[in-house]
């Protein structure tokens, strides 16, 4: 539905989009995620036609960008992070106004009306005006009018961007149900939203793609560098250096000691299985006693900082030799 090859924009001097391809299809929520300035609003501009790469491809629901625009447009909802209300206009005249910029027949008007208007839980405000609404349900009438045409793909800037955090989760729940019909690709810097509402992470950072998949899929990728915890009774001084002589241990940390435990961070390296098994053996080997020893967990922030740090971003960085006076973007 969304396919996207080696998409490529600059502003001047600016590299902003490097290099991307992904895609998508009908039926997923995909949170495109990165740090601010990473090239999310460039990258949904040039799919939703109000910007041009200067190179590579994108079709949406079939059609190219850029030689077929008009249909393009007539497949997607377009959100932008500060939705374009006039808001001396009440509700139904501005959904009505956008029904006919759509050119939905004035017959099937109303029924696309009432569509939306109960989608998007507006039913209390539609004799207000757009003014008088709370941001929450200003957003739910941007959300209305990029469903008014019924496109099967809706992509959405920020969508939560500034709302509270109860209207925050009910502008989720609307996108996880209209996700389940649509293909719903939506941007934004926080975590916990992707968490709650994504089927599949694209995470871009300085322009570039640097993971794609879902929470678990990209939380196994950083396993690689897995990390342990382990608190152990005895003497730091033993068995720090005990420790660190034991194979597939890349590096340890001493957290602190506290009434005679002494606790670590470890990072393992994952080709070793053994590694549980050897510390144990430590342990009973030189009579200290194990306090606790557990894995530590991963989430989607390990996961965000371990993709668009700077180390990784220079692991994944695309060649530039045919762009030398253009830098990638860094506004971490
Ligand atoms: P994001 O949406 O991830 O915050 P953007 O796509 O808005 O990122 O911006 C990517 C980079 O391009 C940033 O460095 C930003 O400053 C730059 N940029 C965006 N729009 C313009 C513009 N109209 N003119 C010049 N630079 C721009």
């Amino acid at each position: 539905m969304i396919e996207v090859k080696e998409l490529t924009k600059s502003y001047g001097p600016t590299l902003a989009v490097n290099r991307v391809s992904f895609d998508a299809k009908v039926g997923e929520v995909v949170g495109f995620i990165g740090p601010n300035g990473a090239g999310k609003t460039t990258t949904m501009r040039i799919l939703t036609c109000y910007l041009t790469a200067d190179s590579g491809s994108a079709t949406v629901a079939g059609y190219d960008v850029i030689e077929n625009s008009i249909d393009v447009r007539k497949n997607v909802g377009y959100l932008p992070e500060s939705a374009p209300l006039y808001t001396d206009v009440g509700v139904v005249e501005y959904l009505k106004f956008m029904a006919d910029i759509r050119n939905i027949p004035k017959s099937k008007r109303n029924e696309r009306l009432k569509t939306v208007i109960e989608i998007c839980g507006l039913e209390g405000v539609i004799q207000k005006d757009i003014g008088e609404l709370s941001k929450g349900y200003r957003q739910r009438v941007g959300l209305a009018q990029s469903l008014i045409h019924d496109p099967p793909i809706l992509i959405l800037d920020e969508p939560t961007s500034g709302l509270d955090p109860s209207q925050t989760i009910e502008i989720r729940n609307l996108i996880k149900n209209i996700g389940r019909e649509k293909l719903v690709l939506f941007s934004t810097h926080i975590l916990p939203e992707v968490e709650a509402t994504c089927d599949r992470i694209l995470m871009i950072s300085r322009g570039q793609i640097v993971a794609n998949g879902t929470l678990d899929h990209l939380c196994s990728q950083v396993r690689s560098n897995n990390r342990l915890y382990v608190a152990i009774r005895g003497s730091e001084e033993t068995i720090t250096p005990q420790l660190k002589q034991l194979e597939g241990i890349t590096d340890i940390t001493h957290i602190d000691t506290e009434n005679g435990v002494v606790s670590y961070n470890i990072t393992i390296d994952n080709e070793n299985d053994n590694i549980t098994e050897y510390i144990f053996q430590s342990v009973v080997q030189n009579g200290w006693s194990l306090a606790e020893l557990r894995q530590e967990s991963i989430d989607l922030e390990d996961v965000f900082l371990h993709f668009t740090s700077g180390e990784q971003s220079k692991n994944t960085e695309a060649p530039q030799a045919s762009e030398s006076s253009v830098t990638p973007v860094d506004e971490e």
